[in-house]
């Protein structure tokens, strides 16, 4: 699949580390590395679901990806419709606003993501207006369209944000995302501020709309069971970096990286009857300000070895389409999610 004309985002070694200031003359005495070296190729129309736990620095992928953050390294190649491509890490805000229209984010919590002031004729029309696109009963003609694409009822889009739930909120995020027809969305944990029983709705929706429009998609999330069903390929994160990147099946069958064992040990069975087994990560995710030498999972690796801790694996393909850092992935044959729902 790796056609070049088919690319759509090349990321390359991108870095955001965070200044850390102290004292009186606010001295920079360190740097959080959120990013450190991450770099992925994305085919247009794809699904590359982005995992690891909170603080692994996934979201911060995507907000750098749509310049919300300044990377402090690394390059961001876009290819647009025309097939010019774009270095979005090299260009300032007012050149990379004609690109907004093409490359939008889903937030996650959809209470917060919407004023509450505008009704949701203006939150989904808004973008419509600030671009040219359309104005008046030509705007609400499409604002209409896009609520009926979402499962809304048109009826509604003289109310307010709070007269509607929180799944029906994030199905006016999702509109107002789709208003000006971009090709790369950034989804970020657009399901976790939701109850479970309004999850898969939304999961179910964010899929058919990403076939039906040919959108590419890179979804964000915590939980690797709610990125497994919508996702093409898995980047797993952990401390700032990629540890494992394949195709889903691949990564959930035939696991490389410890930290991915783990987590696929914490997706519970589908039959309820049958326990599982699960991998207990011992200690606490480390601090970016300060991550470990040599592996950064080496201190709660159960595999590690004396050598873990001295030298940085590189992420490296090992098989086709199935990257890992890990100096013994081709030793260890890790378990991959059958065996542990079936244990
Ligand atoms: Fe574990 Fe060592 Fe592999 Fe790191 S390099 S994941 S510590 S076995």
């Amino acid at each position: 699949m790796d056609n070049k004309e088919n690319i759509i985002l090349e990321v390359k070694d991108l870095k955001l580390h965070f200044p850390i200031h102290q004292g009186f003359l606010q001295r920079v005495v360190g740097h959080v590395k959120a990013v450190d070296g991450v770099s992925f190729k994305l085919h247009d129309g794809e699904v590359l679901g982005l995992v690891g736990e909170s603080g692994c620095g996934k979201t911060t992928v995507g907000r750098t990806i749509l310049r919300l953050y300044d990377p402090t390294s690394g390059e961001i190649w876009y290819t647009r419709p025309n097939g010019d491509r774009v270095n979005l890490a090299a260009i300032n805000q007012k050149q990379m606003k004609p690109l907004r229209r093409e490359m939008r984010m889903i937030f996650q919590d959809p209470f917060s993501s919407l004023n509450p002031r505008l009704t949701v004729k203006d939150i989904i029309g808004e973008p419509l207006e600030i671009h040219g696109i359309a104005r008046g009963k030509e705007a609400e003609r499409r604002v209409a369209e896009l609520m009926e694409s979402v499962g809304l009822n048109p009826a509604l889009m003289r109310r307010y944000p709070h007269e509607f739930s929180g799944g029906q909120r994030q199905r006016i995020g999702l509109a107002r995302t789709l208003s000006l027809n971009p090709r790369l969305i950034v989804a970020d944990e657009p399901v976790s501020a939701l109850d479970v029983s309004v999850q898969a709705q939304v999961l179910n929706l964010l899929q058919e709309l990403q076939t039906r429009l040919g959108l590419t998609l890179i979804f964000v999330a915590h939980d690797l069971s709610v990125v497994e069903h919508i996702s093409d390929r898995i980047a797993v994160m952990y401390v700032g970096k990629i540890v494992e990147m394949a195709e889903t099946s691949e990564l959930l069958q035939h696991p490389l990286h410890p930290y991915t064992e783990a987590l696929l040990s914490a997706i519970p069975p589908a039959d309820p009857d049958i326990k599982g087994e699960r991998i207990q990560l011992q200690g606490e995710v480390p601090s970016p300000a300060n991550p470990p030498s040599g592996c950064i999972f080496h201190t709660r690796c159960r595999y590690a070895q004396p050598e873990c801790s001295q030298k940085i694996p590189l992420l490296t393909e090992v098989e086709a389409g199935h990257s890992v850092a890990c100096h013994f992935a081709k030793e260890l044959h890790l378990k991959g999610i059958t065996e542990y729902q079936n244990a």
